[in-house]
């Protein structure tokens, strides 16, 4: 073992938990020796080009990890700086419902109003959260808010995390211009001046206390070589902090639980992904949304009573055509008015189940088994079905759905949108619903019963190991999940110091 892979504190991830709390434990201790290490390449804005064909290899599988029964298509980014490096940068404040909820059942005690909103405060000044000017709001916003509002349903702003940004909209293939204030542009370089290394296309394989497992894969062209030989490496450290996400935490867990003699039944378990439906209608006229900020406004009118949101969104060509439903020739009419495209984002709260999980095969690969429940198909149908009247009170004059009786809904369909757009046409199988906000697989708690670490992160069984990433989260947060990982991760950071 040499010398040089030993260290104070190991991070494993940089995304937006792992590069939050290295920052913050650095402010406690500037002098501890810590090691970044991430299975994905060393990409910056310099390497960002705008095209899809290009930057969806930011991506795992290219932008839809697919769930076992094949329902769901996950989006999570492998590379330096996590999904914040594709992120949209729309910021949410945990509700006080859920953080009520956590504190009460799963023990986490440290989230007092004091905590959270000062936390927060620091936090969204630190990563210029800001509501946008209304001149930034595209055709597609303001369509949605003259929608929305006629039917009588408040439409709110939404916040962002950018800094003189220079609205290309272009966020999910990586900000060129460094403008999204997520972990590549504020963390990272932050630490990397207090002296933490970094090791890329290193991805861990196993965990044991005090000790890492890593294969070092080919630097992929373009990008920065990496400063260790190809092949198997040992890191040792005194404290390991898995920060790899939804989709990789539990699996190194779950790989190493035999090495590490823990047989907690919660890993990986009462996941969340906060199911999505991105829809379209189409405009009579030519509308711009590749002017101002791709989404500005949002409804929570729905939340508390049929559990869902609505988010104004824009997409590129490709990820669009996949949104849309069906094949053929109504494909291909309906992508030749992309120019004219209205669209919706529904995100449907989901209980967290035991049964949903991530789980590994054979060869210790993330297997993501969930299956949607009963609940979410309404909410899910509901939503449709709101979005539906919001696109033709915005004057749509064609709308694209995933459960329908025919396709495209037009005007004269107006009147009977219940009937139309119902359960009994939702086939999951046939339906591009898709995530980009997994959590939990680790979740937080006092009870290792119920959790996989307690209430400061350490995981249950074990000496030196740590999580501070979105697999915290005991149930889903039910809003855009940045902001909740970075306070979870902030406190993972503080308790490690004291201790
Ligand atoms: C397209 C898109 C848009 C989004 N928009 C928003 C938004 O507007 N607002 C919002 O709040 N949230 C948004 N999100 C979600 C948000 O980005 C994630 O919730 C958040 O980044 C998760 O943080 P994390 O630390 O859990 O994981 P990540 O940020 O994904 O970081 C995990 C890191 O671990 C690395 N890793 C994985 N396995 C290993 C391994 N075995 N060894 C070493 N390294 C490993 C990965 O490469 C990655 O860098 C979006 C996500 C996507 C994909």
């Amino acid at each position: 073992m040499k010398k040089e892979l030993e260290f104070d504190v190991i991070v494993v991830g940089s995304g937006v938990g792992g590069a939050t709390f290295t920052d913050y434990l650095l402010r406690k201790n500037p002098d501890l020796r810590i090691a970044i290490v991430e299975s994905g390449p060393y990409r910056t804005k310099e390497n960002f080009n705008q095209r899809e064909i290009d930057m969806t290899a930011m991506y795992y599988n290219r932008g839809a990890v697919l769930t076992k029964n094949l329902q769901i298509g996950i989006s999570a980014a492998n590379t330096l700086g996590g999904s914040s490096a594709v992120y949209t940068g729309v910021s949410f404040r945990p509700p006080e419902s859920v953080l009520k909820n956590w504190r009460h059942t799963f023990g986490m005690d440290f989230l007092t109003e004091t905590f959270v909103n000062e936390s927060l405060d620091e936090i969204e000044k630190e990563i210029s959260v800001h509501e946008l000017p209304e001149s930034w709001d595209n055709d597609n916003n303001k369509l949605f808010r003259k929608g929305a509002e006629a039917l009588g349903y408040p439409v709110k702003r939404l916040k962002i995390n950018t800094k003189d940004c220079q609205q290309q909209g272009f966020c999910n293939l990586g900000c060129t211009t460094g403008a999204k204030q997520g972990t590549l542009e504020v963390q990272l370089p932050k630490v990397t001046q207090k002296g933490v290394r970094f090791f890329c296309n290193t991805k861990v394989i196993s965990v044991e206390e005090n000790k890492l497992n890593v294969v070092v894969s080919p630097t992929p062209e373009g990008t920065k070589v990496n400063n260790l030989k190809e092949g198997k490496h040992i890191f040792k450290a005194e404290k390991i902090v898995l920060a790899a996400g939804v989709l990789n935490t539990p699996a190194i867990l779950l790989r190493s639980a035999k090495k590490l003699r823990i047989n907690n039944k919660n890993i990986g378990r009462y996941i969340t992904l906060h199911p999505a439906f991105n829809i379209n209608g189409i405009q009579p006229e030519p509308i711009k949304n590749y002017r101002g900020f791709p989404k500005t406004v949002y409804s929570d009118h729905f939340s508390d009573t049929d559990d869902f949101y609505l988010e104004t969104s824009f997409y590129f060509p490709g990820v669009t055509a996949k949104n849309n439903p069906g094949y053929g020739d109504l494909h291909q009419e309906i992508m030749k008015d992309y120019h004219k495209m209205m669209s919706i984002l529904i995100l449907a709260h989901d209980k967290a189940e035991y049964k949903n999980r991530i789980t590994i095969d054979k060869k210790g690969n993330s297997i993501i088994d969930y299956t949607v429940s009963e609940k979410s198909k309404i909410a899910l149908v509901k939503a449709l079905q709101e979005a539906t009247k919001i696109f033709f009170s915005a004057g749509c004059k064609k709308i694209m759905l995933p459960a329908a009786k025919h396709l495209p809904l037009t005007p004269t369909d107006e009147n009977n949108i219940e009937e139309l757009v119902s359960l009994k046409y939702l086939n999951l199988f046939k339906t591009p619903l898709s995530s980009a906000h997994p959590q939990g697989g680790a979740r937080m708690g006092k009870d290792k019963t119920t959790a996989v670490c307690d209430q400061n992160g350490k995981v249950f069984g074990t000496r030196s190991i740590y999580i501070s990433d979105a697999s915290l989260f005991p149930t889903s947060v039910k809003v855009n999940p940045y902001e909740t990982i970075m306070l979870l991760a902030k406190h993972v950071a503080e308790e490690i110091y004291e201790e």
